[in-house]
């Protein structure tokens, strides 16, 4: 991480379209983790002890805020992040909508009731787990932060989020936003922090009860040995390389939008983008050009200008390794940039780590485009004769997030959301996910679920009571 030369212990935050300083932030160490569990300790009987219904009451008030807020919001976002104030405008009413969501089914945490039996009166309880712990990626700080806060919140446990140090500051003023609606400081603790130290430090306490892990797949395996032995509930999502198969039956202009869409959404750098796509061969040529026509609109620009519809890397070492693949790509395989393919020569973007929407096709289908999780704005493409062979492609990789097939025919969608490793299969769609919805991965893209009921049960645990009259 690099050190702000001025001020030890303090980090500046770039700005990846301009290569400027966007804020400082103190960086959190070991000893501050420590601290912050303490404080946790002490504050966690008095917030365990509230009705989760007042719980609730508190994130339904802070969702509001945000969303009055927004626009300041957005803009801080965008200038840490890089992406589009439209993408940024969406992440920040996102993050609204999951606090929402929480803050609604709040009045629904209980237990179950059995029948009475031999032995009396049987009944679960349901209870907070106690202190909790998030490590949160840079590409959708805010959403990703949302995901576990408003279910470790509502459940009745104390949180500690550390963001990545490239994107603190939006989740920084969101916890600010918490705590002035009644979220106690020790309750919600925010500590950006180096991964080695901070996030290790999450990872390897006894007394996180649980913690949630959102990164790659090899700080994943990290964060699963550095937790082994300590008793913890462990989420990972990790990365994925989410395969989209085009049927022949498809509407292919909308396939193309959804292409589109789900690649180049936040510059190609979400979890659950479109990662590979696979064309049936008797409707690819007509496909490619209208996907190559649609990419080559798509003017890669500084997320604060209206008009930008794609932004920057989140940095240039990013940015070099979307670049090396494409060179390597190009010229050690048969394969054709349909368009884009290189760093953008204009002076506007000189200082900014942006990279061309780039349409491939012709690479290997084990090639490392198609085998990798490319964080980037690339998309490759290979052409398939039949439902069995895009599916075996498709489930070729070790990852299994999301993956999507667009098709009319419910035989093609019955078959391919059966027969597809992965967490989530849309039909027609692919990316978005709505806060009710429970979501994660399974193969190397980790394993427990966010969203929905099923993240609220992995914050609680049961206690049965028999009561023998
Ligand atoms: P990353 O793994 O480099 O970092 C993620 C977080 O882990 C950061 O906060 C980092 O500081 C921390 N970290 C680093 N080393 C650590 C260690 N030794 N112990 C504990 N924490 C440590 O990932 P990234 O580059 O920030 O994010 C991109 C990755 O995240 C991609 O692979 C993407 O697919 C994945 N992702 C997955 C999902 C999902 O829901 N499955 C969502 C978003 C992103």
């Amino acid at each position: 991480m690099p050190l702000n030369k001025t001020e030890p212990d303090r980090t500046d935050v770039i700005n990846p379209a301009t290569g400027e300083r966007t804020g400082t932030i103190k960086i959190s160490r070991e000893e501050d983790v420590k601290s912050a569990i303490d404080r946790a300790e002490d504050a966690f009987s008095d917030w365990a002890s509230k009705i989760p219904r007042e719980r609730g009451k508190i994130l339904f008030l802070a969702a509001q805020e945000i969303r009055k807020k927004q626009n300041e919001l957005s803009e801080l976002l965008t200038a840490e992040q890089g992406k589009p104030l439209f993408e940024a405008k969406n992440e920040i009413q996102g993050c609204a909508a999951v606090l929402e969501y929480y803050s609604s089914i709040s009045g629904t945490v209980r237990g179950d009731f059995m029948p009475k039996s031999d032995y009396g009166y049987s009944f679960t309880v349901k209870k907070p787990l106690g202190i909790c712990g998030a490590i949160i990626p840079w590409n959708m700080p805010v959403l990703i932060m949302a995901w576990k806060t408003g279910p470790a919140l509502v459940a009745g446990n104390c949180l500690i989020v550390k963001p990545s140090s490239k994107t603190p500051l939006t989740s920084l003023r969101i916890a600010s936003i918490l705590h002035s609606c009644g979220i106690p400081e020790d309750v919600l603790s925010v500590l950006p922090g180096s991964g080695i130290e901070a996030g290790s430090a999450l990872a390897k306490s006894r007394k996180i009860a649980a913690l949630s892990f959102t990164g790659s797949v090899d700080t994943g395996n990290i964060v699963e040995k550095l937790s082994c032995g300590t008793g913890k509930r462990l989420t990972l999502e990790l990365g994925g390389s989410d395969p989209m198969i085009v049927c022949s039956d498809a509407d292919i202009d909308s396939a193309v939008a959804g292409a589109v869409a789900g690649r180049f959404y936040n510059c190609g750098q979400t979890c659950t983008a479109v990662k590979r796509l696979y064309v049936m061969e008797d409707i690819a040529e007509e496909f490619q050009r209208k996907l190559k026509e649609k990419i080559s609109q798509i003017r890669p620009g500084n997320g604060m200008m209206r008009e930008t519809k794609m932004g920057p890397l989140i940095d240039i070492d990013a940015r070099d390794r979307i670049s090396d693949l494409i060179t390597g790509t190009r010229d050690n395989y048969d394969a054709e940039i349909l368009t884009g393919g290189k760093i953008p020569d204009s002076p506007d973007l000189s200082n900014g780590s942006f990279f061309e929407p780039t349409l491939i096709t012709g690479a290997p289908k084990d090639s490392r485009l198609f085998t990798e999780e490319i964080f980037g704005p690339v998309l490759p493409v290979a052409v398939v004769k039949n439902m069995d062979e895009a599916i075996a492609e498709a489930n070729r990789t070790e990852f299994g997030l999301g993956a999507s097939v667009w098709t009319k025919s419910l035989k093609n969608s019955f078959e391919a959301t059966e027969m597809l490793d992965a967490g989530i299969v849309w039909v027609n769609r692919h990316l978005k996910i709505p806060p009710e919805v429970p979501f994660g991965g399974e193969k190397e893209s980790g394993f427990g679920r966010e969203n929905g009921l099923s993240a609220l049960e992995r914050y609680m645990k049961e206690k049965t009571v028999i009561i023998t009259p």
